[in-house]
């Protein structure tokens, strides 16, 4: 029997439409690079998705866009599994959604917590496998469990070792796996689109689309042509390494020789979190990258191990995202092939 039947048709007619829409969105998106929605009018379409579920659980199910990470689609690049699955974040939109996930947090990891905040890249994230301290493979994040491998493109990023440093305090684990956000800075998107204008060529929509096209090219020499950066953010699967606090790991991943902001915070408060989001509100345009928003993870490793994951996100971070600034009119101008 089917469990859904319990849902009035009206319901279930719009969940099939939500979902049908946010899939073809996201085929714009991850694939193609040329959304066909800004990004505030696409996360108003999940969350209408979530409410609904929220309002007839049975709707929930596995293949439900607010279950799973990205989109499931098969591309022109090998697929190639992740050893850890890759996760995406929840987000919460204003103050008070922040808040209460800072005081659940603190309730439910039990105990003195301190949260680690830094800024949300506006990127396409990015796993880099190292064997032996060489990088032996990076891939985009795909489904969660499967990417698409873009080593070749990846070797040509400035910033991205191909060779991690042994000098470190901490020895490089025989196999890890580097998380991390590539990303085109706006300074370099706006010269690209200068001079595409001079060329009388159409410019980029935006930087993260632009970033995603460069650094999901045929061609690594079209990637090498971008001036892309990378900036790490976690550790996916790792072999002989034991770390206590995110922060710490931050640390071993600057001796191994990689790129790690210098804007993350360590704070004990929830109103320390605030002043943080406050300011970078702020300050949003003396970043190098575009951000669009804030994240915030719990710092200790055994709470985010006690909290764990969902399907999508773990419950020991979230994001907080700012309100859209401009809502980008020129979508039609996107270049599909960039
Ligand atoms: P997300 O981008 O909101 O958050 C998850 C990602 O944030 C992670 O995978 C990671 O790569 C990245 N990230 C950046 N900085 C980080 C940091 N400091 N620490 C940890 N992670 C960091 O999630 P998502 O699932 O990739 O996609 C949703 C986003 O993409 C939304 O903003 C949505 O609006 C946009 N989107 C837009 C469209 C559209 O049609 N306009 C379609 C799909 C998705």
């Amino acid at each position: 029997q089917n469990e859904t039947t319990d849902v009035p048709e009206q319901a279930r007619h719009e969940w099939a439409e939500l979902v049908e829409q946010i899939n073809d969105h996201q085929f714009a998106y991850y694939v193609r690079n040329a959304p066909t929605v800004s990004d505030a009018d696409y996360d108003t379409l999940l969350r209408r998705l979530e409410a609904l579920e929220q309002e007839h659980p049975t709707l929930r199910v596995p293949e439900s866009p607010t279950q799973r990470v990205g989109g499931t689609f098969s591309t022109e690049f090998a697929p190639v599994d992740h050893l850890e699955r890759m996760l995406s974040l929840d987000n919460v939109f204003d103050e008070t959604e922040l808040r209460e996930w800072l005081a659940r947090a603190q309730r439910e990891a039990g105990g003195d917590i301190h949260f680690l905040c830094e800024l949300k890249i506006d990127g396409l994230a990015i796993n880099l496998l190292y064997e032996d301290g060489a990088l032996v493979r990076a891939a985009t994040r795909g489904d969660g469990s499967t990417g698409e491998d873009i080593t070749l493109n990846a070797r040509t990023i400035e910033g991205i070792p191909h060779r991690l440093n042994a000098t470190g305090d901490v020895a490089v684990p025989k196999v890890v796996e580097i998380r991390g956000e590539v990303f085109l800075p706006v300074e370099a998107f706006e010269q690209l689109n200068a001079d595409l204008v001079e060329q009388g060529k159409p410019p980029y929509a935006n930087p993260r689309n632009t970033a995603s096209g460069s650094l999901r090219q045929k061609d690594p020499r079209v990637t090498a042509s971008r001036p892309l950066r990378m900036l790490v953010h976690g550790i996916g699967h790792r072999e002989g390494l034991t770390i206590e606090r995110q922060s710490r790991a931050y640390e071993l991943l600057r001796a191994w020789g990689l790129p790690v902001t210098d804007t993350a915070k360590v704070v004990s408060s929830p109103d320390e979190v605030i002043a943080f989001v406050d300011y970078y509100g702020d300050h949003r345009h003396d970043v190098e990258h575009e951000l669009d928003g804030i994240v915030i993870k719990i710092d200790e490793v055994p709470a985010q191990r006690a909290l764990g994951n969902t399907s999508r996100a773990p419950r020991w971070a979230i994001a907080y995202k700012y309100p859209p600034q401009e809502v980008n009119t020129k979508l039609l101008d996107i270049r599909v092939n960039v």
